[in-house]
């Protein structure tokens, strides 16, 4: 079975340029071969067409939490924004945190229509205090581990999972936070945690986390991956570590680089999440962080949760905000549009930097014989994002009703269309 996608435009040295592609039983055929016909053509009217998105950082909510979303709904809020391969976290009931439920977990992401990747925890229940197993877990197909959604606090439980991990070659990916400092806390403590009076996250609850990981990360030589980072003063710190030769990465969110504790308007339990919105500094920091390769790449942490529990107080109502529908158009829209970045540094830390840093090989390339994971994007119509278009079961999103360029027209995962525009 072969198909055509012609008239497309795509990065080719940097420019965007004329692009068709050959598909051939889920594979790349070839790029721009002088062929009119094969046994589908799809004309994309020049639409971009780009290697498939790649998000290291999505919450699935199934098994324990399908009132939120589940794999089939989450995986296709993914494939509508673009993106053909997500990293799946562990925060779930059970956790993947045995060989036994880490395979089960496996048989679940069959229900996925892009391609998972599966975290498994770095401790038993995710309760920070008794290591996985993590060679049977790396067995089981574990591509790398975090316990996000909660910090580890235990100093000792941290340096030995990392030396671990440095023996097996695995990434321990860091939700940084020092849970003994943000407990209470609702918004970051500046100005918006002061005009709705409830109690502050300070950002030393990250960048201490940050910086203890650090130091452990140098003496054990883990890949150590931040996530999340918000603040500059951890972007500073990751900064230094990476020019002292520390395996350190780390990703930023859509919501980081585009809002702070200022633009905080009308529900907001819908700005709230976990690590906050920060400072209009350190927002600026994660938008030259990007620039400068001290972060280096970008994750949504699609965190979808019901209209009910968001309906609560901004105390009790959950952290988090859906992103995977919105965030290439958010980013497109608000960054490359007006030129502040290129379209091949938005694939960058969207789609090539995540795969190649988690040698996620063969994932998402344009290159003839690699899988046909292809997304295909409309940067020239304005559409309004709406809740009636998500197909996550979470419509928690501060952006509804924001114009955008940029939207999903298709998504193929191994020359599959996974979604496609009406
Ligand atoms: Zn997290």
């Amino acid at each position: 079975m072969s198909l055509l996608l012609k008239n497309g435009l795509g990065l080719l040295e940097g420019k965007l340029s004329p692009m068709s592609l050959l598909l051939q039983d889920g594979r790349i055929q070839g790029i721009n071969l002088p062929i009119e016909t094969a046994d589908q053509v799809i004309d994309l009217h020049h639409a971009f067409v780009s290697s498939g998105l790649v998000d290291l950082h999505v919450h699935l909510r199934e098994p324990g939490f399908t009132n939120k979303e589940t794999i089939l709904t989450g995986s296709k809020a993914a494939a509508h924004g673009g993106f053909t391969t997500i990293g799946a976290m562990a925060n779930l009931n059970p956790a993947p945190d045995t060989p036994t439920r880490f395979l089960k977990q496996q048989q679940l992401n069959r229900e996925a229509v892009v391609k998972i990747k599966q975290y498994a925890p770095v401790t038993q229940k995710r309760a920070g205090k008794l290591p996985v197993d993590f060679t049977a877990l790396r067995q089981a197909g574990a591509f790398a581990f975090s316990d996000d959604g909660s910090g580890i606090a235990d100093a000792r439980v941290m340096y030995q999972a990392m030396q671990k991990l440095a023996k097996l070659g695995l990434p321990l990916c860091d939700h940084a936070q020092d849970m003994t400092l943000t407990a209470g806390g609702v918004l970051n403590a500046g100005p918006a945690a002061k005009k709705y009076a409830v109690p502050g996250v300070d950002k030393v609850s990250e960048t201490s986390q940050i910086a203890r990981n650090l130091v452990l990360a140098a003496a054990t030589g883990v890949h150590y991956h931040v996530c999340h980072v918000s603040t500059k003063e951890s972007i500073d710190l990751i900064r230094f570590a990476k020019s002292q030769g520390v395996h350190v990465t780390c990703e930023v969110t859509p919501h980081h680089l585009l809002l702070d504790e200022t633009m905080i308007v009308g529900e907001a339990t819908q700005y709230k999440m976990n690590p906050p919105l920060r400072s209009v500094q350190d927002r600026l920091a994660c938008v030259a962080g990007l620039l400068d390769g001290t972060i280096d790449l970008i994750a949504t942490d699609h965190a979808p949760h019901t209209a009910a529990e968001k309906k609560q107080s901004l105390s009790t109502a959950p952290n988090g905000i859906v992103g995977s529908e919105t965030a290439f158009a958010l980013l497109y829209t608000t960054f490359v549009k007006p030129g502040v970045w290129s379209l091949t540094q938005l694939i960058k830390w969207m789609s090539t930097a995540p795969q190649t840093l988690f040698q996620l090989n063969h994932v998402g390339q344009l290159h003839r014989g690699d899988p046909a994971d292809i997304a295909v994007f409309d940067l020239k119509t304005a559409t309004k994002i709406q809740a009636s278009d998500f197909l996550s079961k979470g419509h928690n999103s501060p952006f509804i009703g924001q114009t955008v360029y940029g939207a999903t027209v298709m998504t193929l995962v191994d020359g599959k269309l996974v979604y496609r525009r009406d």
